[in-house]
């Protein structure tokens, strides 16, 4: 039997935790021909993400953590996943369900027919502010005159990744990362599926307009 991880990057999530932890279940009662290993990254939470974690993992053994010593960021809390990750595929989603579980039988069914890549694109932005969805139009577009990959806009990291991809996502090793670019960047199979974003449910955004100024410079 295969096994599927799942990668779930976690900064002060503990409003979120609970429903995922419902939504994952069930995802994997319907899914029954595949080990599922769920691996949480606590990305330093300042909340009690970490406690509901280790509660979880005590009850579930299909629930796995790695806590980092501090907060590191999004991308660095994938790399943390990308070397702990036993799966034969990995799919990263976020912890706030923006990222519906239900596209995840989808990414496996192609990944089976042999594709290495399953990038789902976002067929709308939710409640996203104005401002924040042209500064990202204009941002991709100066991306992609800089660039010689295709970056794709409205694709982020809900995705499922073949373990080829995994291992060489884990060869680039710089601290300051941008994974989104990375994904094109390693090449593979690449499939797409289309997914609505939802709202976040529970808890706040992480990106504010600094951060995300920060990570658009690492990309360029
Ligand atoms: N996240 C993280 N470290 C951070 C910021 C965010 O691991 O420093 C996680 C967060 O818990 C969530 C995902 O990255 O699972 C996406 O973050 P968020 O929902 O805050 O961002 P947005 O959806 O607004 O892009
Ligand atoms: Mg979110």
């Amino acid at each position: 039997m295969k096994t599927v991880t799942i990668l779930i990057p976690c900064y002060n999530e503990e409003a979120s935790l609970p429903r995922l932890y419902d939504a994952l279940t069930d995802l994997m009662k319907q899914q029954p021909d595949y080990y599922w290993e769920i691996m949480l990254i606590n990305d330093g939470s300042k909340d009690h993400t970490l406690q509901i974690i280790k509660d979880i993992q005590q009850r579930d053994a299909r629930f796995g953590y790695v806590s980092l010593s501090r907060n590191f960021g999004k991308e660095a809390a994938m790399l943390a996943g990308f070397d702990h990750a036993k799966g034969d595929c990995v799919v990263i989603m976020d912890a706030d369900l923006q990222h519906p579980p239900k596209a995840i039988p989808l990414m496996l069914k192609e990944w089976e027919a042999g594709y290495e890549d399953v990038y789902a694109k976002r067929t709308d932005r939710g409640k996203e502010p104005w401002l924040r969805r042209v500064l990202t139009m204009i941002y991709y577009r100066m991306l992609q005159k800089v660039s010689n990959i295709d970056i794709l806009q409205n694709v982020g990291d809900f995705r499922l990744l073949d373990r080829k991809c995994i291992e060489a996502l884990r060869q680039l090793r710089e601290a300051q990362r941008y994974t989104k670019g990375m994904y094109c960047w390693i090449g593979f199979r690449k499939k797409e599926i289309l997914f609505e974003q939802g709202d976040r449910l529970e808890g706040v955004s992480s990106f504010n307009f600094c951060r995300l100024l920060r990570l658009s410079i690492e990309g360029i």
